[in-house]
């Protein structure tokens, strides 16, 4: 079980953000900008590879709410969403999560 899953489930303490049936989204225990925060499907999906055409809808639903969420946060100039997808793509935790960071200029292209 992931870190995550144990979010999810309130097994430990996450400082959140947004929930809805379908997601949850919390602020990053290691902010790398004035704002990060994750948002997650709670169906326990690994990471994009292990989407399926089934969760098309999921999918979905969490890029629309990313606005939303950002909307929320305050980051009217900008933000940026970042994926990290296996070993090689920087992926830590293996429960699929869309970083939202802003609140600062953001360099580009990341390390
Ligand atoms: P990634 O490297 O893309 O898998 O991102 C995992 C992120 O999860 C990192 O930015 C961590 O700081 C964050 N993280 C790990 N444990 C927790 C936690 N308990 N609560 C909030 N964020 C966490």
């Amino acid at each position: 079980m992931t870190i995550f899953q144990k979010i999810i489930d309130r097994e430990i303490p996450a400082d959140i953000v947004y929930e809805d049936d379908l997601c949850l989204a919390f602020h990053d225990v290691s902010p790398q900008a004035p704002t990060h925060v994750l948002l997650i499907p709670k169906k326990p999906v690994v990471s994009l590879d292990g989407l399926s055409a089934d969760d098309g809808a999921m999918a979905g639903h969490l890029l629309l709410k990313v606005p939303e969420i950002a909307k929320q946060l305050g980051l009217t100039n900008g933000y940026r969403t970042i994926i990290n997808t296996g070993e090689e793509g920087g992926q830590t935790v293996f429960h699929l999560h869309i970083h939202i960071m802003g609140g600062r200029s953001l360099n580009w292209p990341p390390g």
